[in-house]
């Protein structure tokens, strides 16, 4: 039994050409024009299109030794090898065409296997096949779609409410199966409109550094972004068609703000209390509460002396004043993280002199495509051929997953642990030092000040959008070190220096070692702040707390992807786990599921013992990953499919389910 959608008609996403009636015979209505479109398209998903058409082998094998990684740029160009394959394809496609049977709806699991090592030029390791086919989403069902077992009771569920916190990427992905499912919800969001921290940024130059085919949801996969990393107003606009899709309107509250949500046993419900933009408050009760809010949402501003009495305009990079003309003015800028690194080179070439102050450098990365625009003829195929978003999709996920893991381990017999952490964190580290050498044209003084001393990836590993070639400008100074104070006028480096200033950019990054903050939470025993005391946020699989029923925490403690993937693929695993928890409540009639200490517990000896040996612990680092303790409290020390395993199902044996009464439900 499905979850079906209470409102059906509603708006649904556009149809994939492999679920669409005739979109074989349009290509072939394209007659001698097809092959020179199909010529323009990437090789390897175009091969993994015809394999999984055909289920014939011979031109994965033939491609394979030429694909050295799941990148297109990694994929050694071979004329006659695509000649061949589009003459296969069209030949396929006929094939199809003329015996009018369905298409294939996934390879078995033996050539799927046999279809991501060609693709990715290594091998996939065998767990993450199920992993690939429901990303994939081959059928177009959903297969992370949460399904009834038995009729749920109408009248527990019209007494029933859920309250999802945030309308960003993950609370929308949320409302979308509460949806699908028929469970009453309404969504609180802060804002005046959906996409959280893609609203709220708005700085210069702000993107997304995962690729924008993989860095979105399964079921809503776009065809024509126009980049591989978008800028956030194509993301913004994503999320505002995906919102509109999903029908929900009618349960949004915007403009309100949950300030605080405090268990009441008597009831087994939260009583949440709400601010309207106008400063009212009102009252309101939930079964389950669910937060969207995102680790990235409150800016951190910093605590330095003076910062009161700057007499110029200063903003956080996530509050942009874009009423403030930058044009020939001395700008200041704070930090140099992600945010930070994306800002400098687009306001650099506008402003009168920009002084970066660098407390410590990050690491960064070239990527060919990271400015790249996808061509009108991808744009084609992804909208046209059957199944290339699917593989597109795949080889995305797998560029920038998990493959970079295994370097981030700590070697304890490695010669040289202060910079690196084994030969292929080393051989990393060699790359990223001749790129930045490259890229600041030899300047040996600047180069010492740009490669950090800690191994790559200690901090975000960030991608280098022209910042090393911004450092080297007349008009860009790079101050490293503390900031020690700022003036009325100025910002005062760690040697007393005044760098005067008319704007201040505080690129400070955001408070992601207190998640929920600042909404008070009160469970049965504690707050959410006592409970997490000395920002040490814990909670089972990052989402549920022992202490605080049915309470659901999407992008919570542990759950950012420190080394790769995608937070939407994170926040997805999440969803479907809340749901299937919301099933086992509302089949069984239960007034509370929570969390019981022991596999809480266990759960987070097994993330602590991983991230021992993993580079966000290593001594050298100073990273937002980590709380004053030392230990790491935002990142995922897992590989995709290892937190989409343990997320997959959920386990009722892990848990307190309970009727009203406090019995067993
Ligand atoms: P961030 O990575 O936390 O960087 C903050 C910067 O401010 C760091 O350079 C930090 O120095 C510096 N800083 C903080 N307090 C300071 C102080 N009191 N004095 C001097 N310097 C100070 O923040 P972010 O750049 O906003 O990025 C946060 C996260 O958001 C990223 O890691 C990423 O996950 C996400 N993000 C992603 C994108 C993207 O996809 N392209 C873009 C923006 C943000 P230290 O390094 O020494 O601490």
């Amino acid at each position: 039994m499905t979850m079906a959608a209470t409102n059906p008609g509603e708006a649904a996403p556009p149809l994939a050409p492999e679920h669409r009636d005739g979109a074989i015979d349009a290509l072939l209505a394209l007659g001698s024009e097809l092959e020179a479109r199909l010529l323009e398209l990437d090789d390897v998903p175009l091969l993994l299109v015809y394999t999984h058409l055909t289920g014939d082998e011979t031109l994965l094998q033939a491609y394979a030794p030429h694909i050295k990684g799941a990148w297109a740029f990694e994929v050694e160009s071979v004329p006659e090898l695509k000649q061949r394959l589009v003459k296969a394809l069209i030949a396929a496609f006929a094939d199809y065409a003329a015996s009018r049977r369905p298409l294939p709806p996934a390879p078995d699991r033996d050539q799927l296997q046999r279809m991501c090592n060609a693709a990715a030029g290594s091998n996939v390791p065998a767990e993450y096949m199920p992993m690939v086919i429901e990303e994939l989403n081959f059928d177009g069902t959903d297969a992370k779609t949460v399904r009834w077992r038995k009729q749920p009771s109408a009248g527990y569920l019209s007494r029933f409410m859920a309250v999802v916190i945030g309308a960003g990427y993950s609370g929308l992905a949320m409302a979308a199966k509460l949806k699908e499912a028929g469970i009453p919800f309404v969504v609180i969001e802060k804002n005046g409109d959906v996409g959280g921290t893609w609203l709220e940024n708005t700085y210069p130059g702000i993107a997304v550094d995962t690729p924008n085919h993989f860095y979105s949801y399964s079921f809503r996969v776009k065809s024509d972004w126009k980049h591989y990393f978008s800028k956030g107003p194509e993301i913004i606009d994503y999320i505002r068609t995906c919102y509109r899709e999903m029908g929900i309107a009618d349960h949004m509250r915007f403009n309100e703000e949950v300030i605080a949500a405090q268990w009441d046993t008597g009831s087994s419900r939260w009583q949440l209390k709400i601010r309207r933009a106008d400063g009212s408050e009102y009252a309101m009760e939930a079964n389950a509460v669910i937060s969207g809010t995102g680790l990235l949402n409150r800016p951190a501003y910093p605590d330095i002396p003076g910062m009161d009495r700057f007499k110029g305009v200063m903003f956080h990079s996530a509050r942009w004043d874009h009423s403030v003309p930058l044009e020939g003015k001395r700008v200041v800028q704070i930090g140099t993280g992600a945010s930070g690194m994306q800002i400098a080179p687009q306001i650099a070439p506008k402003v009168g002199r920009l002084t970066i102050f660098q407390r410590s450098p990050h690491w960064a990365r070239r990527n060919p495509l990271l400015f790249a625009e996808v061509s009108d003829a991808v744009k084609w195929g992804l909208d046209n051929v059957p199944y290339y978003t699917k593989w597109y999709r795949f080889l995305l996920l797998w560029a920038t997953s998990d493959g970079v893991l295994p370097s981030l381990r700590k070697d304890p017999a490695w010669h040289d642990p202060d910079h690196s952490l084994n030969a292929a964190n080393a051989a990393i580290r060699e790359q990223l030092v001749a790129h930045i050498r490259e890229q600041v044209n030899g300047d040996e003084e600047l180069l010492a000040k740009v490669v950090p001393a800690f191994p790559p990836y200690g901090k975000r590993m960030l991608r280098d959008g022209n910042w090393y070639k911004t450092l080297t400008r007349d008009n860009v100074d790079l101050v490293t070190g503390p900031v020690k104070a700022i003036t009325e006028t100025g910002v005062v480096d760690k040697d007393g220096v005044e760098h005067p200033a008319d704007v201040i950019i505080l690129a400070t990054g955001f408070r992601a070692q207190t998640p929920l903050w600042p909404i008070e939470i009160v469970g049965t025993q504690s707050s959410i702040r006592e409970a997490w005391a000395g920002n040490n946020p814990r909670a089972h699989l990052g989402i549920t707390v022992p202490h605080f029923p049915n309470l659901f925490i999407l992008y919570g403690p542990n759950t950012n992807g420190g080394h790769g993937g995608s937070a939407v693929f994170n926040s997805e695993c999440q969803v479907r786990y809340t749901m299937q928890a919301l099933r086992e409540m509302i089949e069984r009639e239960a007034a509370v599921v929570e969390v019981r200490e022991e596999p809480f517990e266990d759960y987070n000896r097994r993330v602590d013992a991983e991230h021992a040996q993993l580079v966000w612990t290593h001594p050298g680092v100073n990273n937002w990953y980590r709380n004053a303790a030392g230990r790491v409290v935002t990142n995922s020390p897992w590989r995709l499919c290892e937190y989409r395993n343990l997320t997959a199902e959920f386990d009722p044996a892990e848990y307190r389910i309970l009727r009203a009464d406090g019995a067993p439900a």
